[in-house]
């Protein structure tokens, strides 16, 4: 597996990067041995990067993944926070640092997704915390996930941030404040300020599925790109993913149409529409009508964010 340097970090990582999101209860929920086997499965066949967020509730399945691991501080673990104020972001660097039982943390962000560019001033405590740990040396290297075209412009111009997690896809899915060209060229003039980028949503939560290669090798041929985070919870998606990304054949047994299954979000009928998850989710997907949440699904990114926020427990990935 190819490995790109992060901008001036000095953190090497494979071109793929296992994204853990789907293994968690906000997509799959899949058994925490079965995870945990995914993932080291990943790390043994040479991705060295995993991206993961506390909201996510992942880190057991990579605490589990990495015992016993003989090439473990090799790993990069990316994670990410909400946190608003200094000591919400404190706690969540420990809590990170206990749940993953590192001795510091290889990358952390401050999790963003559609916020404006004032981000760095309006949760300015949350990022005071990211630059006091890094200055301790707990923590490697920081930056932002964004959805946002202005972000990315913004921490290109911000000495502080090391790494930038924008979402990019050819369909621009997702893409707050500009076209696939404008993400393209903020996230082409970030790398030239020095910046390391790996990218989100490169298959459009599940609506690229069908042109897998394509899209991927879309995002990985963008100037600045040094990795690409994709979600697996199958052994078969990950050997997919490790076919395209090492440039080999994709035997027949392989093809999209056999090992992925499309998802689709479902709001069911006890919905009391409080509207909690239309105010949650990044992607303006949710929407009231008559009383009840409905769902855009060519506007729904398959985050899941929106499913652990209701108090129904009326939302589902299927
Ligand atoms: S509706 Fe919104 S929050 Fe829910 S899965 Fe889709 S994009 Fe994510
Ligand atoms: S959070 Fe649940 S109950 Fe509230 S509107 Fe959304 S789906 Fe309905």
């Amino acid at each position: 597996m190819k490995k790109n340097s992060l901008g001036k970090t000095g953190i090497k990582v494979s071109e793929l990067c296992f994204g853990a999101l789907p293994l968690g209860p906000l997509q799959a929920n899949i058994a925490l041995e079965e995870g945990a086997k995914l993932v080291r499965t990943a790390l043994e066949r040479g991705i060295n990067f995993i991206d993961t967020a506390e909201t996510y509730k992942t880190y057991p399945y990579i605490k589990k993944a990495l015992e016993g691991y003989n090439n473990k501080k090799e790993v990069i673990i990316a994670t990410k926070s909400n946190a608003q104020t200094y000591l919400e972001m404190e706690k969540s660097i420990k809590e990170a640092l206990q749940a993953l039982d590192r001795d510091y943390l290889d990358i952390f962000h401050l999790h963003a997704a559609r916020v404006t560019s004032s981000v760095f001033e309006e949760r300015e405590g949350a990022w005071q915390g990211l630059k006091d740990y890094r200055a301790k040396g707990l923590i490697r290297a920081i930056g932002i996930s964004t959805h946002v075209v202005e972000v990315v412009r913004r921490a290109a111009e911000i000495k502080d941030i090391d790494i930038v997690f924008p979402l990019i896809n050819k369909l621009g899915m997702g893409i707050v404040g500009g076209t696939v060209e404008d993400m393209v060229k903020a996230i082409t003039e970030a790398a030239k300020a020095g910046k390391g980028l790996y990218a989100m949503k490169a298959l459009a939560g599940g609506h690229l599925i069908d042109q897998l290669k394509e899209s991927l090798n879309f995002v990985r041929n963008i100037a600045g790109i040094n990795s690409v985070a994709v979600g697996m919870v199958k052994p078969e998606e990950l050997a997919l993913n490790l076919k395209i990304f090492n440039n080999e054949e994709i035997p027949p047994e392989l093809s999209t149409k056999k090992i992925k299954s499309s998802k689709r979000l479902v709001i069911l009928s006890f919905c009391k529409g409080c509207g909690t998850c239309v105010k949650t989710c990044p992607n303006q997907a949710l929407s009231l009508e008559k009383g009840k949440a409905v769902v855009d699904q060519k506007l729904c990114l398959r985050c899941g964010y929106c499913n652990p926020v209701c108090p129904e427990f009326a939302i589902r990935l299927v």
